[in-house]
């Protein structure tokens, strides 16, 4: 048995999570949709290899995406549970929030909605990451 690492760059096309006006919607189901869409994805990714088992999954959530690690690995393991799935391993990589200077285009991270440029103290700058959800790879044994 040897274990491939798959890498993907899937963004979750996650639907269910916003209601009318755009708004998310808070709570569990937000995770459980997540978590819905992640299985599928990652079993498609791994479908691509016939006759492979699909044994981890790694995704990328950014800060402001406004997930709950904790309640998505519960979300997980529930609907693995539920789809009768051999148990996969859910990582989950938190991405900072980046943000770009529109003054001298340096990019840096920050916690802070509007944080000055740390070159030029600019704080003239937009947000270039931090709200994605991604599925980075798949690991399957074969
Ligand atoms: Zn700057």
């Amino acid at each position: 048995m040897t274990v491939t690492s798959m890498p993907c760059l899937h963004l979750i096309g996650y639907s269910g999570g916003l209601e009318a006006g755009g708004q998310k919607s808070a709570g569990f189901m937000h995770e459980v949709g997540i978590a819905s869409e992640i299985l599928r994805a990652s079993h498609a990714e791994a479908a691509r290899r016939p006759g492979a088992r699909l044994v981890a999954v790694t995704v990328r959530i950014g800060v402001l995406a406004g997930v709950d690690a904790d309640a998505l690995r519960f979300a997980w393991d529930v609907m693995s549970e539920q789809a009768e799935y051999d148990p996969v391993t859910l990582e989950i990589q938190i991405m900072p929030r980046r943000n770009r200077c529109q003054q001298c285009g340096c990019e840096f991270v920050t916690e802070m909605y509007s944080e000055p440029c740390p070159e030029c103290s600019s704080d003239n700058s937009t947000l270039l990451s931090g709200d994605e959800m991604q599925l980075a790879s798949v690991e399957v044994e074969e």
